[in-house]
């Protein structure tokens, strides 16, 4: 077993290279299969680690680019601790003071417990789940961390500390149907006080931006009561979090020093002039010029970009990633941005929904060289911004999907998970060997052709106003549909993307069925809820095709030995359900069928069948590999002349997680004068 786990993830990451950089030289290839992708494992998670690949084929002007832009971005770390919760920045500094000083007994349980605990709060960026939102629990009691905090002098406020241990604020975001949503999550974007109601009334008279230019209101301020007035406070220089963003700032101006070209220096002049004044006036400009900026080698996110930890909508992390070309593979994308209008005009949509002229969608694969905020170190395999609808229409998007983060997690998980949830040989043959590339295409195919397809019946407002609450899983899945269609279709081998599309279409829709009713539920706990936008919408899309085929046995349910499987026994069939289910979701979407997408989401995508999921969770049990994986960043380290000139910019691999969260606490710890 071990042999062939091992060979098959050498095969992975040879195929990934030939795609991805034909440059490489031979010798360094093999230092490549080498590489250790797995930092550690602890709780429910898994630490990775991943390469720059093409770094050292950049022009000193480009590696400069690329620190600067990183160093941008992790200056304002600490903004996405403070934004995921309002007590997360004094819990920090106050565990890892205890972690660094504690001289006392390393050996027990209790410590363990604790640095445990410290990890996971590291790794979810504050005292809540990353994923599912619910706040960590602590296995250590709150006298421990009493007497830990005594005998290393640390302070924490008594609110902060008790929070740690008691019920108070346990889910970060509260979507659920039938409460108060603001008032029942513990994000720091509203005061505590708020309650649905008061972001409604305040929304409904706010500054909205020009006719038809809609600004992506609430996007960078907390709402807060002052006075007895709802104010925003907006996170700009000199006003909330103004310490982080002025460094951020300082790294902007440099990295416009060194842009590729006008365009690439205009986009972050606005992205620095936005920053400064909080205008989102100023962010559309900007997020227009990042958008047609597509002429270089490195790019980068930057900014309060998705809204998915507002239970309202409106209020955008802190993130940034910085990234650059993977120039092979993205030749190949392309094609698919070339074809788009055929795939807009072949769709099983009614015809008023289709668009006539699909506009500026780009597609690149590109290779991360750092993350921060929300993408750190749980990071997105691929994104497409920018998120304001008029602007995606009228100038286009980009779209780019993280080719050394795909290649970090195919290189670091195993096969045996598969083996126990496949039906059969076949079903396992075919994953092994056409699995990645079918689930490359398919988030391919969502990100470029299914994020631009389709277009609103005239009058009809925003998703998010219509559909509210389930806007963001409507729009995944169709985007999924849209992909899964394709998956399945000739067009795909004559456009060169595939060499049996056949084989790759079953594969892919294997895959997607056998984790939309299986294997996604090894992520939450049994007698839970599916909460998650994308795993609600993998489980209604996965849902509904299994039901609406089952008259024709379409996919089979089969019970062998006590356990369930998914079987696929009509592929072609199971293509048309996914076309109906993409009409009907588009029409959802076109209409603002906001009762459609209540039927549809309640109905098959947030329950979970208890006893599948306690079988699942059962079957799980003998893989040890951790449902959730985030990333430690290469450390990007400046030489120097003697007249402190930067001369190259090495990449190096941190000691560890725990050393490099220390080393980011230290030095990117700009809001401890705020807090
Ligand atoms: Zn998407």
């Amino acid at each position: 077993m071990k042999i062939k786990h091992f060979l098959s993830s050498l095969l992975v990451i040879s195929l990934l290279w030939s795609c991805a950089d034909t440059k490489k030289e031979p010798v360094e290839t093999v230092e490549k299969e080498e590489f250790n992708y797995i930092v550690e494992q602890f709780a429910d998670l898994k630490i990775l680690r991943y390469q720059i690949p093409g770094f050292d084929e950049l022009t000193l002007k480009e590696k400069k680019l690329v620190y600067y832009l990183s160093q941008a971005g992790l200056a304002g770390r600490d903004i996405m601790w403070d934004q995921n919760y309002r007590h997360n920045l004094e819990i920090r500094n106050a565990l890892e003071n205890v972690y660094t000083s504690f001289k006392g007994d390393k050996t027990t349980s209790d410590w363990k417990e604790f640095e445990v605990y410290l990890k996971r709060v590291w790794f979810s960026n504050g005292i809540h789940h990353h994923y599912s939102n619910d706040k960590l629990k602590a296995s250590f009691s709150s006298d421990y961390l009493k007497n830990l905090m005594a005998e290393t002098n640390t302070k924490l406020e008594e609110k902060a500390f008790d929070v740690i241990f008691n019920d108070a604020d346990n889910k970060k975001v509260n979507k659920k149907k039938g409460v108060d949503n603001v008032a029942s999550s513990a994000i720091n974007f509203y005061d505590p006080t708020l309650t649905d109601a008061d972001v409604e009334t305040f929304y409904k008279t706010a500054y909205k931006g020009p006719k038809d230019r809609p600004i992506e209101a609430g996007l960078n301020s907390k709402l807060v009561r002052e006075n007895g007035k709802l104010v925003e406070k907006v996170w700009k220089s000199g006003g909330m979090y103004g310490s982080a963003i002025d460094e951020v700032i300082k790294w902007l101006e440099k990295a416009k020093g060194v842009a590729e070209n006008e365009k690439q220096a205009n986009a972050l002049g606005l992205l620095i002039d936005y920053y400064k004044t909080g205008s989102l006036d100023t962010w559309d400009d900007y997020c227009i010029a990042w958008a047609t900026s597509t002429d270089g080698n490195i790019d980068w996110i930057n900014g309060f970009i998705e809204v998915y930890n507002d239970p309202k909508g409106y209020r955008g992390s802190y993130e940034t990633i910085v990234e650059i070309k993977d120039f092979d593979m993205s030749r190949k994308m392309a094609v698919l941005s070339e074809n788009v209008q055929w795939f807009e005009d072949n769709a099983p949509l009614m015809d008023s929904h289709k668009k006539d002229n699909v506009v500026g969608v780009s597609y690149k694969t590109v290779n991360v060289a750092s993350e921060a905020g929300d993408s750190s170190p749980s990071t997105p395999i691929g994104v497409n911004l920018p998120n304001n609808n008029w602007i995606r229409q009228q100038h286009g998007s980009k779209s780019v999907s993280l080719g050394n983060i795909i290649g970090a997690y195919n290189s670091a998980g195993g096969t045996e998970r598969l083996k126990e949830f496949a039906h059969d040989a076949e079903e396992i043959e075919l994953e092994e060997k056409y699995g990645k590339p079918a689930d490359k295409l398919h988030t391919a195919l969502h990100e470029v052709i299914g994020h631009a397809s389709g277009q609103l019946n005239p009058g009809i407002g925003q998703p998010k106003e219509t559909l509210k609450n389930y806007s963001s899983t409507i729009e995944e899945g169709r985007a999924d549909l849209v992909g899964l269609y394709y998956l399945m279709d000739p067009k795909l081998q004559e456009l060169g993307l595939v060499d049996d599309w056949k084989k790759i279409g079953k594969a892919a829709y294997d895959g997607y069925i056998r984790n939309g009713l299986m294997t996604q539920l090894i992520r939450i706990n049994l007698g839970d809820d599916i909460e998650e936008d994308h795993m609600v919408n993998r489980q209604w899309v996965s849902a509904w095709a299994f039901e609406k085929g089952k008259a024709d046995n379409v996919i089979e349910k089969m019970i062998h030995d006590g356990k369930t499987y998914y079987n696929i026994n009509d592929y072609v069939k199971l293509r048309e359900l996914f076309g109906q289910l993409l009409r009907e979701t588009q029409r959802i979407k076109s209409e603002g069928d906001f009762n459609a997408a209540q039927d549809l989401v309640e109905g098959y995508g947030v329950k979970v069948d208890q006893a599948i999921h306690a079988e699942v969770l059962q079957r799980n049990e003998q893989f040890k590999s951790a449902p959730y994986s985030g990333f430690v960043n290469p450390v990007l380290v400046p030489e120097t002349n003697e007249a402190g000139e930067i001369t190259d910019i090495k990449v190096i691999q941190p000691e560890s997680f725990k050393a490099q969260m220390l080393e980011y606490a230290k030095k990117y710890n700009f809001l401890a004068r705020e807090i």
